[in-house]
């Protein structure tokens, strides 16, 4: 189908974007890499009249480091993601992530900042900003604001942006050195959404679990960050019966729709199958 008419605006800075989004107010939406909301708006479940696009605001692209953290522009691509040397070495859980999103096509237009702030529940990248405890930068109406992923997911495309309010970074602390990290998703077929998914960064000491985080993609309207299941596995050598109640409390906090992708009974079971897959291969590379 063809999305109904709009005007298109291309702002050069952050601030001038923010303008004119809070002007527009619910007649306005960003637009980044467009391959969620393009597709939204040829279906008509979208209907803005008025386009801002990111694309020319220089600030909003890049990686770098910042002390002990990673920052990543909302509008650096996933591509640019798969081919950053530095972040493969320091967060090779993205990269790994990264490549499981859709197909190169996509990747090479669609962005790390959109991914985040679009609020799909079937989106890799929120679970995983969740599980490494990432921090969205936001500038809105009344400034810049800092935002923790495991707080800004609220419901299906509902999350903590206001009118206005533009996603400009997303900060990364960067995991211990010797951390061994996965992203375990059934699809499908290649370029599929997620039936189920789950990341896991965790850290080894003594041949025990001292850390470990979990996130869980399209089993509940937003990502989950399954605390209580990491909590059971630290201290753990991550032995068959632990693993077995940590992924039962993981299940438990699931609550995915039943669709084109499989009964809910079954993406919950495939939740925890994905998780028993992540923990195994995090475990096997990490060091410690
Ligand atoms: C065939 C196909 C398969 C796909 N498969 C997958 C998949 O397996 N996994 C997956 O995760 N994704 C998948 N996607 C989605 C893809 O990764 C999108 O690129 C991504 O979801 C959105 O990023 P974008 O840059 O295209 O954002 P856009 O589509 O431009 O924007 C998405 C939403 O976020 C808002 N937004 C974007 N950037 C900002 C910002 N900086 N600040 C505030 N709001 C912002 C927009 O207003 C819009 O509401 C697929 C897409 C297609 C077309």
């Amino acid at each position: 189908m063809i999305p109904g008419s709009f005007s298109y605006h291309r702002p050069s800075s952050v601030q001038e974007a923010v303008g004119l989004l809070a002007k527009l107010g619910d007649d306005g939406r960003a637009l980044a890499g467009g391959h969620s909301l393009i597709p939204m708006m040829k279906l008509r479940l979208a209907e803005p009249a008025h386009l801002v696009d990111l694309a020319g605001i220089a600030d909003l692209k890049g990686i770098r480091s910042d002390g002990n953290d990673i920052v990543i522009g909302a509008m650096t691509t996933q591509h640019d993601v798969i081919g950053s040397d530095h972040l493969g070495a320091k967060i090779p859980l993205l990269r790994e992530t990264s490549l499981q999103i859709a197909d190169p096509q996509v990747r090479y237009v669609g962005t790390l900042g959109g991914n985040v702030a679009n609020g799909d529940p079937g989106n890799d990248m929120p679970a995983v900003m969740l599980c490494l405890g990432a921090t969205y930068h936001v500038t809105g109406k009344g400034g810049e604001r800092r935002v923790p992923a495991r707080e800004f997911y609220q419901g299906a495309y509902f999350t903590a942006l206001e009118a206005g309010d533009v996603l400009t970074a997303v900060r990364i602390p960067v995991p211990a050195a010797g951390h061994g990290a996965a992203y375990e998703k059934l699809k499908r077929k290649i370029g599929d959404y997620a039936t189920a998914a789950a990341a896991v960064v965790l850290t080894m000491s003594g041949g025990k679990v001292a850390t470990c985080s979990i996130g869980l993609t399209n089993v509940a309207e937003t990502p989950l960050w399954a605390e209580e299941a990491s909590k059971i596995l630290t201290g753990s050598a991550l032995d068959a019966a632990t693993v077995k109640k940590a992924v039962a409390a993981a299940e438990a906090i699931t609550a995915p729709a039943s669709d084109a992708r499989g009964p809910a009974h079954y993406r919950t079971k495939m939740a925890g199958v994905m998780l028993t897959r992540a923990l195994a291969r995090a475990k096997a590379k990490a060091r410690g």
